[in-house]
């Protein structure tokens, strides 16, 4: 059995990233405690994250980069804005839910077609806020090292409903 569509694909791994100006720096790791759990060809991921994914088998370690172009593209200086304060303030109410305006905080938002998007907030004053649209990390090329702890077939129902059931999978009402 090798990684392809509508398996379910169990990982771990680690992040390295480079924005081209520093030092490669450590992002993140996934270990066996709290593995990646994913349908593969359904979890939403960066499609180039999976077409390196596909054909390993069980047990098989990788290392691969993914330049930021095929990533989570280029910084862009025209995604950091500000926004009247009143944007935070959910209607009926006279101000942001609690914490919500703090910086550092990513705020789930709408953009004009009603695609989620997640907004950094930056600076906080009187009447407007500096956000930031960039994912956080856009201008990075990134580098992955892990295992394929597990995998299996994906079940009718869980191909039916595009997600993972069980321990690390969706928990269903
Ligand atoms: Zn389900």
């Amino acid at each position: 059995m090798h990684i392809e569509k509508n398996k379910v694909v169990t990982l771990i791994y680690e992040l390295h990233i480079d924005d081209g100006d520093q030092e490669k720096a450590f992002f993140e790791k996934v270990d066996e405690k709290s593995p990646l759990v994913f349908l593969f060809g359904s979890a939403g991921f960066l499609p180039e994250f999976e077409n390196k994914l596909a054909g390993k088998k069980i047990n098989n370690s990788f290392e691969f980069s993914i330049d930021f172009e095929q990533a989570y593209g280029d910084y862009d200086e025209q995604k950091v804005m500000y926004l009247p304060k009143s944007t935070f303030i959910p209607k009926g109410k006279i101000k942001p839910p609690a914490g919500m305006l703090t910086v550092g905080t990513l705020v789930p938002m709408k953009d004009k077609q009603g695609r989620a998007m997640r907004a950094e907030i930056l600076k906080v004053e009187a009447d407007r806020v500096q956000v930031d649209f960039n994912h956080k990390l856009a201008g990075y090329d990134l580098f992955f090292k892990g295992k394929i702890i597990d995998l299996r077939d994906a079940t009718a129902e869980e191909i039916a409903h595009g997600h993972v059931h069980g321990a690390h999978g969706h928990q269903h009402d």
